[in-house]
């Protein structure tokens, strides 16, 4: 609570009494800590990589070059380094984009079929490189929305998909129309996720397991970036998991108009 008082004071000094002027600000101060913990957060994901970076080269500029197996073997981090930063950097960009209250997506009739197919064609690298089988089965739905966001959706869902399943695992993704709603499954075999964690899977930089996920490239972004996405279509999302045994993210968007 933040108080304040002042005295009222009349005609010829006369005392009238005392005004106090009670705020309650806890959810300033909520709001206050979230955004503290939020600069913490990216101040050292910003900071992580450019340790490296610096450390790295460095080393290298004291005369590391000389050798050429430990210049290649730098010279790889640090563009892995690099490759991370820019990646932090463009999520960041575009989750502050998706957050801010007046953010509209251009809404247009959109083939979700295809949408879900050029997603599939993006990730198609990551799926060979673990041997994780993508199955499909898409209904033609045509939905309101914004195909290069809808997209990117997608991508961060099936990336996840793949990051946090094993090799030779399935994954099967579902569209389908269900009354007045287009609903997409994406359906892993993966790791899984603790019901406790759940509910905060969607907030900036939440990581259920943070070594792991980092060394697996991701950003912690991703999942808040497709909730803002979602809502900003008048669209969900919703997760169901069972830990050791796999993820299903459930997306809902309107059809169109
Ligand atoms: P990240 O970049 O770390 O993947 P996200 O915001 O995309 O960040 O996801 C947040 C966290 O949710 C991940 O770090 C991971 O712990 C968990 N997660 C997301 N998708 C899955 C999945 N399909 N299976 C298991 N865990 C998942």
């Amino acid at each position: 609570l933040d108080l304040y008082g002042a005295p009222v004071i009349g005609k010829h000094e006369r005392w009238l009494g005392i005004v106090i002027v009670a705020h309650d600000i806890s959810a300033l101060k909520r709001l206050e800590q979230v955004r503290k913990d939020f600069v913490a957060n990216v101040s050292h994901e910003l900071k992580t990589p450019v340790t490296s970076i610096k450390g790295f080269t460095e080393t290298l500029l004291d005369g590391a070059y000389k050798d050429t197996p430990s210049l290649l073997a730098f010279l790889e981090i640090i563009q892995k380094e690099s490759n991370r930063l820019e990646m932090l950097i463009k999520d960041l960009l575009d989750l502050s984009r998706v957050e801010k209250a007046d953010f509209q997506v251009e809404a247009k009739p959109t083939d979700m079929k295809k949408v879900i197919e050029r997603a599939e064609e993006l990730v198609r690298p990551r799926l060979e490189e673990k041997s994780i089988r993508l199955e499909t089965e898409l209904a033609s739905v045509i939905v309101q929305g914004d195909a290069n966001r809808l997209i990117q959706v997608m991508t961060n869902l099936l990336v996840n998909a793949i990051t946090y399943s094993a090799s030779e695992t399935t994954i099967r993704v579902d569209l389908s129309q269900q009354q007045s709603e287009a609903v997409v499954h994406v359906k892993d075999q993966g790791i899984g996720i603790e019901a406790s964690e759940i509910d905060r899977l969607f907030e900036r930089f939440y990581r259920v397991d943070r070594a792991r996920s980092r060394n697996s490239g991701g950003t912690g972004l991703g999942l808040s970036i497709v909730k803002h996405l979602l809502e900003a279509h008048q669209g969900r999302v919703e997760v169901e998991s069972a830990v050791g045994v796999g993820t299903t993210f459930t997306i809902y968007l309107p059809l169109a108009k």
